[in-house]
């Protein structure tokens, strides 16, 4: 006997930890993957396309003695949580018509053709017959989404939480408490990748000439508030949180010119005239900024005519926390093992992301759209747009970051508007 043998069914694993009674069997199909399966869960031949099909997107017509698979008619879904799932496909037989549910759910309620007998298994396999059928009815099933968070148990490293209102979280505190974490990071210049990936084509995008004003919205410790000024702009750098103290702090020592003040930037319009700025920046900060539509009307305002809005954000389809990342097997230090799966796009609740320091980030994840459409709605004229990817320089330099991760996948997007002249 070889060891391969002893490989138990993925599926029928996880329905065990559903139905206690649920009987293990071991797996003779794809037993080098990650999600071996018997021969009650493999495939199943449709008696009209001749495909194999998987066990979940196929039905048994028991008139007809056929099966049919839900590329060959139109299925329906419904609702109903049952073992690991919480809705099932009805798929209608190509001869007949009548609907029967895809095999997953047809076991769960007793009817799968090895179940009634209507077919004999052609590999031993041991059926579950569901007696406690009406016990498990009332049983509350806490695996909605079973397979996606089985997937995410796998390897997840970031932990992250949708708010459905902001409750005792806000902006401003959340950040004054990253604030003594964020500030060394960014004393010299930024991590990684605002250093090698952001800064530089928010630099080029943004092209400041000598004297030009210069607002830096949500400026935080002063990075780019500080290096805009070394180019030769006028800056004024304006944020809420704790952080622009150590800006403050460390003007007062080094004497460059910057004018920083302690401001929402949903508030711009409060402490600034309009037209009175040749460009604008919102480096990394529009995702943490609650109002983004007031905030984008606000740097309208202030922005001279053909004034420039550069802004740079987490990737709304790629980075966290609409994508999240983890690595298979669980701690592996290599990037093929590493995986992006995106979650919810379109889900544009506040969220709490924690990196591991007990300090939860708090951001306002929105689509691309929703953002292009609040530049339009403001005469913000997109100029260019920007998806840092690592070059084989950063590759070489700095594998473990770049390598088949950053070279492949976009964490950032910077956006170059220009504001709309009246002629
Ligand atoms: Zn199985
Ligand atoms: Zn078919
Ligand atoms: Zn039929």
């Amino acid at each position: 006997m070889s060891s391969s043998e002893y490989i138990t069914c993925f599926y029928c694993s996880e329905y065990s930890r559903i139905a206690n009674d649920y009987p293990i069997n071991f797996a003779s199909k794809d037993v080098d993957s990650f999600t071996p399966r018997c021969f009650l869960h493999w495939e199943y031949e449709c008696g009209k396309c001749g495909e194999m099909t998987h066990f979940n997107g196929i039905s048994w017509c028991s008139s007809c003695k056929e099966f049919t698979c839900l590329r060959c008619v139109e299925e329906k879904m419904e609702k109903k949580e049952f073992l690991i799932y919480d809705y099932f496909y009805k798929i209608p037989c190509h001869s007949c018509g009548k609907y029967s549910p895809a095999l997953d759910f047809a076991e769960y309620e007793g009817t799968h053709p090895f179940q009634i007998g209507d077919l004999i298994p052609e590999e031993e396999t041991v059926v579950w017959m569901p007696i406690h059928l009406e016990e498990l009815k009332f049983q509350t099933f806490p695996h909605k989404a079973w397979g996606l968070k089985r997937i995410l148990s796998l390897g997840k490293y970031v932990e992250f939480k949708r708010l459905d209102s902001l409750g005792d979280y806000d902006p401003k505190s959340t950040w004054d408490a990253l604030a003594p974490f964020w500030e060394p990071l960014f004393h010299d210049g930024g991590d990684y990748h605002h250093k090698y990936k952001i800064l530089p084509e928010v630099y080029r995008l943004l092209d400041v000439m000598k004297d030009e004003k210069v607002l830096d919205v949500a400026c935080g410790e002063g990075n780019v508030a500080r290096n805009l000024t070394k180019q030769g702009a006028q800056v004024i750098g304006v944020d809420i949180s704790k952080l622009v103290d150590y800006a403050i702090e460390r003007e007062k020592e080094e004497k460059l010119g910057i004018k920083y003040l302690k401001l929402n930037a949903e508030k711009l319009a409060s402490k600034f005239t309009e037209a009175s700025f040749d460009k604008a920046i919102c480096n990394m900060a529009l995702m943490d900024i609650e109002n983004y539509k007031t905030t984008i009307e606000q740097i309208s305002y202030v922005l001279k005519e053909d004034g420039i809005f550069v802004f740079s954000i987490t990737h709304p389809a790629f980075a966290w926390p609409t994508c999240t990342s983890f690595r298979v097997p669980k701690g592996s230090q290599r990037n093929e093992d590493k995986l992006r799966l995106v979650l919810d796009y379109f889900d544009e609740r506040p969220t709490l992301i924690d990196y591991g320091n007990d300090t939860p980030s708090l951001q306002f994840p929105r689509t691309i759209s929703s953002y292009l459409n609040e530049l339009v709605k403001n005469d913000l004229i997109l100029m260019e747009m920007c998806e840092p990817q690592a070059s084989e320089e950063l590759v070489n330099k700095f594998p473990r970051n770049a390598y088949m991760d950053d070279d492949i996948y976009p964490d950032f997007l910077i956006i170059k508007t220009i504001k709309k002249s009246e002629f």
